[in-house]
């Protein structure tokens, strides 16, 4: 069945008139090939399209599930800059300009799905190399069930929530599905009778209730400002798309004291490395200590498909590189392949998580500058389950294989 595709250009490029002039077959040939290139990755679910330019080609592929694939289609080295330039036109850029980089916004209505693309471009030595990031735009229906949590961390990150005020971080490298997790904490605490926002740089569900924002590159409506203009209309609930700087951090502190939930998303390699990544911002750790709630670190792995996953008895020697026991008889899993995978041996992705709950034990350590260690360690012992226990958790009852948990850590 045909499938109903409709492009909106974001902003008028300035060579727009231009582009809508041309009318020879070749010019309607190349508009063609590019809209359907497009069409076909994101009727794939693919999350970025790759236009790389090489001497007598370009070469396309798709990102889908994580992976890079190879489109089958053949652009002639002549035409390479007239597909360039309808991504251009598309994404309200200036086609005249060949030796900068840009960057770009456009969007499209696919069977009424609304869908976002973010446009990067850079020259490189063959032509001008081309990202084009899909954002698809979904309701957030996602609650914190749903997020892969165990019981018990589903519990202590409920009831962190259910204080009603303070900072809760979610941490992670990029792609490990932080914004995710916030949309469903914001979720979880959103009434009817409070007022929720949200500043992000790139809005990826709209959440009904919730009014959100984000940074607007050409009008110099920046992300510092954002947060500050959120934190001025003194929402009961801020989400705040990713802290970088000192600046972010102090306003998102300043929202925790005014007794709000402040979730914020942040870059972080786990959720004791975020307490010394905020401290490095240049936060005294005793303002930190009063308003952490709760640090969530996380990562997205590939799932195994139950139908063909291949259980086999975890191997005595993987114990060590663990660093803790395994119970008697622990099984991990391989992945295989079947029909219901597409010969994959993976269906769809799951996460794994720690969270960090502060004890006054632990805001105690972080107050007079604790090694890092001695936090992590304090923490363990007070019942913090690591990302990698988590991940063995998971792994043992078939949801990931263990390589890829010990590879995301
Ligand atoms: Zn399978």
């Amino acid at each position: 069945m045909a499938k109903k595709i409709e492009f909106e250009a974001a902003k008028k490029s300035p060579n727009a008139d231009a582009g809508k002039l041309r009318t020879s077959t070749e010019d309607k040939g190349i508009v063609q090939k590019v809209d359907k290139i497009i069409q076909e990755a994101v009727k794939e679910g693919a999350t970025e399209i790759h236009l790389e330019p090489l001497q007598d080609t370009l070469v396309i592929r798709t990102r889908i599930k994580g992976a890079l694939k190879s489109v089958d289609i053949n652009i002639p080295a002549d035409t390479k800059s007239n597909v360039i330039n309808r991504i251009k036109v598309l994404s309200g850029m200036d086609i005249t300009r060949t030796k900068i980089p840009q960057s770009g916004f456009f969007k499209l209505t696919l069977d009424e799905r609304k869908i976002e693309l973010y446009t990067y471009i850079m020259p490189t030595l063959h032509g001008e190399a081309t990202i084009i990031k899909v954002q698809y735009k979904q309701s957030a229906t996602l609650g914190l069930e749903q997020l892969g949590m165990t019981q018990n961390m589903l519990a202590s990150f409920r009831k962190a929530l259910s204080r009603g005020s303070g900072l809760y971080l979610i941490t992670g490298p990029p792609g490990s599905g932080k914004r995710t997790t916030a949309y469903a904490a914001v979720l979880e605490v959103s009434k009817p009778e409070i007022l929720a926002m949200g500043f992000d740089p790139m809005i990826k569900y709209d959440v009904p209730g919730m009014i959100q924002g984000k940074p607007e590159e050409k009008s110099e409506f920046t992300f510092a400002e954002g947060i500050r203009s959120v934190m001025k209309q003194e929402p009961d609930v801020a989400y705040i798309g990713d802290i970088t700087c000192q600046e972010d951090i102090r306003a998102a502190i300043q929202g925790a004291f005014a007794r709000r939930v402040v979730l914020c998303r942040m870059s972080a390699n786990d959720s004791i490395n975020a307490v010394q990544n905020i401290i490095d911002m240049g936060v005294q750790p005793f303002l930190l200590a009063a308003s952490l709630s709760v640090i969530i670190n996380q990562r997205l792995l590939r799932k195994l498909c139950k139908n063909c996953r291949q259980p086999y008895p975890a191997e005595k020697n993987i114990q060590k590189e663990l660093g803790f026991r395994l119970p008697e008889g622990a099984k991990f899993f391989h992945q295989k392949g079947c029909d219901a995978c597409e010969n994959t041996g993976y269906s769809g992705l799951a996460a794994i998580y720690e969270l960090y709950v502060p004890s006054e034990e632990l805001n105690k350590l972080i107050v007079a500058k604790a090694p890092l260690d001695s936090l992590r360690q304090r923490a363990v012992k007070e019942g913090m389950i690591s990302l990698k226990m988590d991940g063995i958790t998971k792994a043992m009852r078939g949801l990931v294989t263990v390589e890829d948990v010990l590879n995301s850590i």
